[in-house]
């Protein structure tokens, strides 16, 4: 990318509400069900029937307008937005248009340049299509309405977004945020949570916007980077070269890695968008809004705020200790479970989650709920550290064995013998050992040089099995020599 132009995105994201029901429906939202098993009368469209609003996915659109600081709508209305296609029965999806349920709002991403807020333009309520099954049946199509009529919200960005990890950046956040306040899992292979990218550039410093082309449906971090960097590239080379973009529908295709054409965009108006007779306004009161205020978990931007004030940490380690409900609530049994008086024990048990912990977890492949090591045990072990009766060396050994199930740190120390050495006598009689056996070495430091210090106090450490206290075998050496 040259710096002669400006990168514009907005991204739209579809987030699929986790109800055990579908929007519209009693039928199962269940993943993976043989087709068509889960399609209800009013997801196959038979004549005469009507939809029935779910109260749970409205309730999950509330959710995220409060955790966004959008407006909540007291009425909006749904819309039939009509299109023709093989995966869609009735004719038209039931979409929200002019009135979605949540408007503005703001997303808060942090990057390598630093933090940013994006603002939201708003997040509607509509209903799934379901799936054309090109395999399997000789030069037909299948078609699976198990999906047809899942709740989605769709959530559209203002065009705020200056580049492809920008993007990535703003996704992964608002991926984090939908799974925190349990409106969707965020499976993003079985395509819970998948994003259009509506990229287009300008001359660096104008302020109009150039002609965008939107990416469909980029079910991965990867892909929605790869793509958006793709079509930047194609399209400052198509106005260098004198060419103009159109504006039109793409599909990224992750093989080839580029993006290719896939039709005009339409207008609104192709739509023919209309309040949907079938459904009233969704009318939502002040107190319904106050009872899922009062159900919602402390955020992501609080916690973490909360928890570099009341842990004196800092903004890296706490957003690494907060980046799920799950890191943050391991993060805060660990701290309790230190005895008082630590003054770094905070700090230990973050530097311990991301490293030793999250390390191990990785080769396990195991999320932070499934980790051998609890959190009362991790702060067990970072108490022996902090008094002092293992050195930071020992413990990482202490902290295997935990992990392999030998007990807790005070069941290893004292089973392997790995009590510090802080006795005064003990650590003199080591180092009088040290110095008898090595004078080549005492003469050289006596001699000036300063690395046979360090050399004689790791001939100490060994003749401890790196069990004497380090510090004190430093003041005692000097002593000595
Ligand atoms: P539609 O619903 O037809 O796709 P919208 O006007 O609602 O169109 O915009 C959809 C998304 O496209 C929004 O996220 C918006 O921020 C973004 N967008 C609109 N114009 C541009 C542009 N010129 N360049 C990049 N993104 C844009
Ligand atoms: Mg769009």
């Amino acid at each position: 990318m040259n710096a002669r132009w400006e990168v514009v995105i907005g991204l739209e994201t579809h987030a699929q509400l986790s109800t055990a029901a579908k929007i519209f429906s009693g039928a199962s939202t269940a993943f993976g069900a043989a087709p068509n098993t889960q399609a209800a009368a009013v997801d196959i469209a038979l004549p005469g029937v009507l939809p029935v609003l779910n109260r749970g996915a409205v309730e999950r659109a509330i959710r995220f307008g409060l955790a966004v600081g959008g407006t909540i709508a007291p009425s909006s209305v749904f819309a039939r937005k009509n299109y023709f296609y093989p995966d869609l029965p009735k004719g038209y999806q039931i979409s929200q248009y002019e009135i979605p349920v949540v408007q503005g709002g703001t997303v808060t991403i942090t990057t390598p340049a630093g933090e940013k807020t994006v603002r939201l333009t708003r997040a509607h309520l509509e209903e799934d299509a379901g799936k054309s099954l090109h395999e399997d049946f000789h030069g037909m199509t299948g078609i699976d309405l198990n999906r047809a009529g899942t709740p989605l919200l769709e959530i559209v960005s203002e065009p705020d977004l200056r580049s492809a990890e920008e993007a990535v950046a703003y996704a992964r956040t608002l991926h984090a945020l939908v799974r925190w306040i349990g409106i969707c899992d965020g499976n993003m292979q079985e395509g819970s949570f998948r994003c259009d990218a509506n990229v287009s550039v300008r001359p660096a410093g104008s302020t109009t916007l150039g002609t965008r082309a939107e990416i469909k449906n980029l079910n991965s971090f990867r892909f929605l980077e790869r793509a958006i960097q793709f079509e930047v590239r194609r399209q400052v080379e198509l106005i260098e070269d004198g060419g103009k973009v159109v504006q039109e529908t793409r599909l990224y295709d992750p093989d080839r890695d580029e993006t290719r054409s896939m039709r005009s965009k339409e207008d609104a108006q192709d739509y023919r968008y209309f309040p949907d007779p079938d459904l009233p306004p969704l009318v939502i009161d002040a107190a319904w809004i106050a009872r899922v205020k009062a159900s919602m978990p402390e955020l992501p931007a609080a916690k973490k705020a909360r928890f570099e004030s009341q842990y004196a940490l800092a903004s890296a380690d706490a957003a690494h200790v907060s980046a799920s409900p799950e890191l943050a609530a391991y993060y805060e049994s660990a701290v309790a479970a230190l005895p008082a008086g630590i003054a770094n024990g905070p700090k230990l048990v973050a530097n311990w989650m991301q490293g030793e912990l999250a390390a191990s977890l990785h080769r396990a492949d195991l999320d932070i709920a499934q980790s051998p090591v609890g959190a009362a045990a991790l702060g067990g072990l970072i108490a022996r550290i902090a008094d002092q009766t293992i050195s930071g060396k020992l413990a990482k050994d202490v902290f295997d064995a935990m992990w392999a199930g030998e007990g807790d740190a005070d069941a290893i120390i004292a089973a392997r013998g790995l009590r510090q050495i802080s006795d005064t006598g003990a650590i003199d009689a080591l180092i009088d050992g040290v110095l008898a056996a090595n004078p080549a070495i005492v003469a050289e430091f006596h001699a000036g040089k300063e690395k046979a210090f360090n050399a004689l106090v790791g001939k100490v450490m060994a003749a401890s099995k790196g069990k004497a206290n380090p510090a004190q075998v430093n003041a005692a050496l000097r002593s000595k020599l």
